[in-house]
């Protein structure tokens, strides 16, 4: 075994249980981005079945093997989406967490529409209102829900990704307050650093690289992960 699954699967129950929430309230999704199909299928091994990729064409290439021995196997985006990927991207994953903007919205919309079926879709939010990050502005939220509306979209729920140098307990106290706003059952938040102050702000789902793998060893986003000693 050479992943961190059962401390981790402890660590969640242990942080649902100390703030009085079901042990099935959250649920792990391994981040797998930068990691090979061997660590991958280790985890399958030990029972896990939902699984982070932060690009479409890495998570092809990886999981197409994988899936094949576990149809089971339930596969989240959370990187961004280019519109010229929407089609890649409703193949293979079945929950998209980075929807951000109108055009997406449009994108996704009309190729659902033709297929009958929809992914579980999230918004990702720019709860920190940062120059270089995705998602949408807080402010925006309420107009881009209108248009998945419009656009026969059904929303799940929120995303974010706080700042590095901020309290992420801020971001996730407001992207909880969003969801009940607008009345979105869904929290994805909390990783590696942080996932147990996630979990007290109501998290539904916690998105873990590095504490369960390891460093991102062949990692291909352009990530500086320090090395692993
Ligand atoms: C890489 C990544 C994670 C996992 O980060 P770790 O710090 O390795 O746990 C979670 N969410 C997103 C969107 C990511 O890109």
């Amino acid at each position: 075994m050479t992943n961190n699954r059962t401390q981790i699967v402890a660590q969640i129950l242990a942080a649902l249980s100390s703030a009085a929430r079901p042990s099935a309230a959250a649920e792990l999704l391994a981040v797998s981005k930068g990691q090979t199909a061997e660590a991958v299928a280790d985890l399958l091994a030990e029972g896990q079945r939902a699984f982070g990729e932060n690009r479409v064409q890495e998570a092809e290439t990886k999981f197409s093997t994988l899936r094949q021995n576990h149809p089971d196997i339930r596969l989240h985006l959370i990187g961004p989406l280019q519109t010229n990927k929407v089609k890649a991207a409703l193949d293979l994953f079945d929950v998209i967490e980075t929807v951000d903007r109108p055009s997406l919205v449009e994108a996704l919309g009309k190729e659902c529409a033709k297929r009958g079926r929809q992914p579980g879709l999230f918004i990702q939010v720019n709860t920190g209102a940062e120059a270089q990050k995705s998602g949408v502005l807080p402010a925006d939220l309420p107009s881009l829900l209108a248009h998945c509306a419009e656009a026969g979209l059904r929303i799940s729920g929120l995303m974010c990704i706080p700042p590095l140098e901020d309290e992420s307990c801020l971001h996730f106290a407001f992207l909880a307050e969003l969801a009940k706003r607008h009345d979105l059952g869904k929290l994805s938040m909390g990783m590696s650093h942080d996932f147990g102050m996630a979990l007290r702000y109501g998290s539904t789902e916690v998105r873990i690289g590095t504490a369960l793998f390891g460093s991102r060893g062949q990692t291909q986003s352009g990530d500086r992960d320090a090395v692993r000693l």
